[in-house]
């Protein structure tokens, strides 16, 4: 159920209302809009009676939700959320490009990197400490002293830093130096990771699940939300299909069906979705025309010595290219890049 606020309503009406909720034993998620104040009811096992209610001073709306997802739908804000990662506004006009290794390897790199692509016009900056693995004898990232590289990359660019967090004993390790908290494609139904980041006063940027349907997706966004943390950023990453021309299969279609259910912001990730740096490019393209809120793609100088997913690397050369392009493409659908 789903309370919608009159645009006129005090704090007072708001309070009143969540009060009644949680009186009724209930939780209540009070969803500021720009125009309207909403409130989600979660908690109840079976319908709750909507005239308790209709009658409170500020109340415009009952309206029943059907869908499982409740705070991350349009229903619960009609607005598009903008995200803000250290200062940069993701989900509204500008399209954002994240860019950088796929994992952190050493200062040097980490900053040679860095200065490239945000001389190339990138607006965040990737890179893994902790990676996650199909293997335990690979590279699993420098940890702690890779957070701090990171760290120091965002004092020398300026570049607010998103990287991903694992498991839950280094939530707060994490947080303490990343801008923006990457739950990765293996962890996207890691519940207690979830519930844990959903007490975060940072921003998650959460991918799909190589096998996820957008139902799971939502729904794992939803534990962001109703822990408390609004600031939820979705990314599609390719799944995993038949084919084999491709190391997953990039589910664009995902983009226009979750913003129409959704006012989370919606990225796309054409590197992990290809896993090919020859089809970064087109599939960049492909994903600005369909209307995502940005990309995340992965940048290495010198792929072939790269401890992780070299193959997808995009060349400094090619992300110079890519960022021409979407600069180009981005007004044909009324953005900017
Ligand atoms: C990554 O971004 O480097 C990564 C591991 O992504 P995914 O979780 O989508 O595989
Ligand atoms: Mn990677």
């Amino acid at each position: 159920m789903l309370i919608v606020m009159d645009s006129a309503a005090s704090a007072e009406d708001v309070r009143r209302v969540v009060d009644t909720v949680v009186g009724l034993g209930l939780q209540a998620h009070a969803i500021p809009g720009a125009q309207r104040t909403a409130i989600g009811i979660t908690g109840n096992k079976g319908s709750v009676e909507a005239g308790a209610f209709e009658n409170l001073p500020g109340v415009a709306e009952v309206i029943p939700v059907s869908a499982p997802y409740k705070l991350v739908s349009r229903e619960a804000k009609r607005e598009n959320t903008i995200v803000s990662v250290g200062g940069v506004a993701v989900g509204g006009p500008q399209v954002v490009v994240i860019a950088g290794p796929c994992a952190i390897e050493s200062e040097g790199q980490a900053l040679e990197i860095a200065q490239l692509v945000r001389q190339a016009g990138a607006t965040l900056y990737r890179g893994g400490a902790f990676k996650p693995r199909t293997s335990p004898y690979s590279f699993q990232g420098l940890g702690e002293q890779g957070l701090k590289i990171l760290a120091k990359v965002r004092e020398e660019t300026d570049l607010p830093i998103v990287t991903e967090v694992l498991d839950t004993e280094t939530v707060d390790m994490v947080a303490e130096y990343a801008d923006c908290l990457q739950v990765g494609a293996r962890n996207m139904q890691n519940f207690s990771l979830l519930k844990r980041l959903g007490r975060v006063k940072k921003p998650v940027l959460l991918k799909r699940g190589m096998s996820a349907t957008l139902e799971e997706l939502l729904l794992s966004a939803e534990y962001l939300l109703s822990e408390g943390n609004y600031q939820v950023i979705l990314c599609e990453r390719g799944v995993r299909t038949f084919s084999d021309h491709t190391r997953n299969t990039l589910d664009l279609s995902a983009v226009p069906y979750v913003q129409r259910i959704s006012h989370l912001p919606i990225l796309v990730d054409p590197s992990h979705g290809t896993g090919k740096r020859q089809k970064v490019l087109p599939l960049s393209r492909a994903a600005v025309a369909v209307g995502a809120d940005g990309l995340i793609v992965e940048v290495h100088p010198h792929p072939e010595t790269a401890l992780s997913d070299g193959p997808q690397a995009l060349l400094p050369e090619m992300f110079v290219e890519l960022m021409r392009q979407v600069r180009a493409l981005a007004p044909v659908v009324g953005r900017t890049a």
